[in-house]
């Protein structure tokens, strides 16, 4: 009874990602969660049971034969609205690579990464769910981070400019839902990534058109338009036709358009980019944790990845021309 009441309390204390030595209690715990543990203690709240969906859906293989091993970083850091889903999203991306063999991901939220030295060691980067200003270092970071400059606004431009060379040179960008809300105050960051966030007039189930029905990436939905329930976005510029290449957007002949301030209706989901010699690949999915056990949704992820590695060509020119 006693040893009972006693997992009872320490269950939901890892529930909540509180700095529990989480190998002492549960010794099956996977290797993954605790590297996110460790990298980004606040993105740990995964719950067993979703990681087990999210194992479940996944991709069994690569859809592309990798050229070569791949390494990618996946970037937790978190500086604006926490969502919930971050850990597991990370998960579901470091568990793709390991099952279908397309990559090899670490998870950090340590801008130290981005120190044009360390960042060389990646073909690509992915940036979950990250919000606000988190190109900034915090006050307590600045110490080490050397490597990048000696104050915060040297840091700050350092690993800016470190990320575009990394893309502009062939490094792949991969970025979900939130990584559209960060770092206003830098336009290239608003390009690089294609666009961004200008609100969520939707929170419900929501009509999805494939924009460009046949194009590579969007093989996982075998031509069909289809429904989700999510967060869905609206965007404001650097966002522009001119400049991406829309893969979904939300259905425009539907009522629920109706909410969008946009002129034009047009509100694009996902899309991918060119930037010099680097691809970048968008979804603005991926606000609650089932979009990460989806397994249509997962497949998506996994060509969109397997795009920003070179493994799959696929037309990134942008849709207006
Ligand atoms: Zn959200």
């Amino acid at each position: 009874m006693k040893a009972l009441k006693r997992f009872a309390m320490v269950v939901p204390a890892l529930l909540i990602g509180a700095t529990v030595a989480m190998a002492e209690v549960t010794p099956d715990v996977p290797e993954v969660i605790k590297v996110i543990k460790k990298a980004a203690p606040d993105n740990a709240a995964i719950k067993p049971e979703d990681m087990k969906k999210v194992d479940e859906a996944l991709p069994k293989a690569a859809t592309a034969k990798p050229a070569k091993a791949h390494k990618v970083l996946v970037l937790t850091r978190v500086a604006g609205f926490q969502h919930s889903s971050v850990g597991l999203g990370a998960y579901a991306m470091v568990e793709m690579g390991k099952r279908t063999g397309a990559y090899e991901a670490t998870v950090s939220n340590d801008l130290a990464n981005l120190a044009p030295e360390k960042l060389k060691e990646f073909d690509a980067v992915i940036l979950c769910n990250m919000t606000g200003h988190w190109l900034e270092p915090k006050d307590n970071e600045v110490a080490g981070l050397s490597a990048l400059g000696k104050d915060k606004a040297e840091i700050t431009k350092a690993a800016l400019a470190s990320l575009l060379a990394f893309v502009d040179s062939g490094g792949g960008l991969m970025g979900f839902h939130s990584s559209s809300d960060a770092n206003y105050e830098h336009p290239e960051f608003g390009k690089l990534i294609g666009g961004w966030f200008d609100g969520h007039p939707w929170h419900e189930k929501v009509q999805v058109k494939l924009a460009d029905p046949t194009h590579p990436l969007l093989a996982a939905f075998e031509g069909k338009d289809f429904e989700v329930t999510d967060e869905i976005y609206q965007f404001k510029d650097p966002y522009n036709l001119n400049n991406i290449h829309e893969l979904l957007k939300l259905d425009p002949s539907t009522d629920q358009i109706k909410k969008t301030k946009r002129a034009d209706k047009d509100c694009a989901i996902a899309w991918v980019r060119d930037q010099g010699k680097g691809h970048v690949f968008y979804s603005s999915l991926g606000h609650r944790e089932e979009i990460y056990w989806n397994p249509v949704l997962m497949k998506f992820y996994l060509d969109g990845m397997q795009f920003v590695l070179g493994d799959i060509k696929a037309d990134a020119a942008p849709t207006q021309k």
